[in-house]
């Protein structure tokens, strides 16, 4: 499917959700930056509710898990109805499944996936997903942390916001991307704003003294020290890669 150029002339990057409860968007992608950029078109969001593909005058999207246990599951069927008709809309994206037990996301899969032409989610309820629906539609299950939430709506907000601002032109200061948390594998050095004196603690002096070559190099011993007392897996990451 071709891309639709947008008021901007950049063509929009596409959102797509499968979700039970469609009435929770754009909720805080409506707001800030993000929310702006939804209203300039620089991204679409396309939702899909599932329950329109429900079984019988109930509409039925779970049944009981087969082999017993506790909740219910979302039923194969009915989802593979509500993804063929969401893909039939959006062809080229890829479909992500909200899942605790996906890979996990991460900064790298949000620039890769916001340099891409969207991308289609699926948020789960209940005890999940009957997981021949996973298998027949080649979906990827990707995680936003090891804890569980209710459903992927959360979840896919989540990740929505960490791609929406990777598109260019979404946050007005593309520099401030460049010394993020993450970017180059390292977290973000501490900043600080007026007033100097505050309570009794002070702006690092070096911030103050115009010389740029210095605070650059005081900024990324900061990032290096405060990397390797809380996330020293990033260090590793990035000297194996
Ligand atoms: N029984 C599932 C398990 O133990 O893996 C948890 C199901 S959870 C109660 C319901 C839905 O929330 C899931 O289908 C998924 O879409 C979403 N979800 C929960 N935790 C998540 C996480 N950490 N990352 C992404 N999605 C999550």
């Amino acid at each position: 499917m071709a891309h639709i150029p947008n008021a901007a002339g950049r063509p929009s990057w596409r959102a797509s959700v499968l979700t039970l409860f469609p009435e929770m968007f754009p909720g805080p992608l409506g707001f800030s930056l993000v929310g702006q950029a939804l209203q300039a078109e620089l991204w679409s969001l396309a939702l899909h509710q599932i329950r329109d593909f429900g079984i019988g005058r109930h509409r039925a999207v779970d049944d009981t898990p087969a082999g017993g246990g506790a909740g219910m599951v979302m039923r194969a069927d009915v989802l593979a109805a509500a993804i063929d008709e969401a893909r039939s809309q959006n062809p080229d994206l890829p479909l992500l499944y909200m899942s605790p037990r996906g890979a996990p996301f991460t900064q790298d899969k949000a620039r890769a996936l916001s340099q891409g032409p969207g991308v289609m989610l699926l948020a789960g309820r209940f005890e999940g997903i009957d997981e021949r629906v996973i298998e027949a539609r080649g979906i990827t299950e990707v995680s936003i942390g090891d804890y569980v939430l209710s459903g992927g709506e959360l979840a896919a907000m989540t990740l929505l916001d960490a791609c929406v601002r990777l598109i260019p032109g979404v946050l007005g200061a593309e520099e401030s991307l460049a010394h993020e948390s993450f970017e180059g594998g390292l977290l973000e050095y501490p900043q600080y704003t007026k007033p100097r004196e505050w309570e009794g603690r002070s702006t690092p002096d070096v911030l103050m003294s115009g010389d740029h070559k210095k605070i650059a190099e005081w900024r990324r011993g900061q990032s290096e020290r405060i990397t390797r007392e809380r996330r020293p897996d990033l260090l590793r990451s990035k000297s194996d890669g």
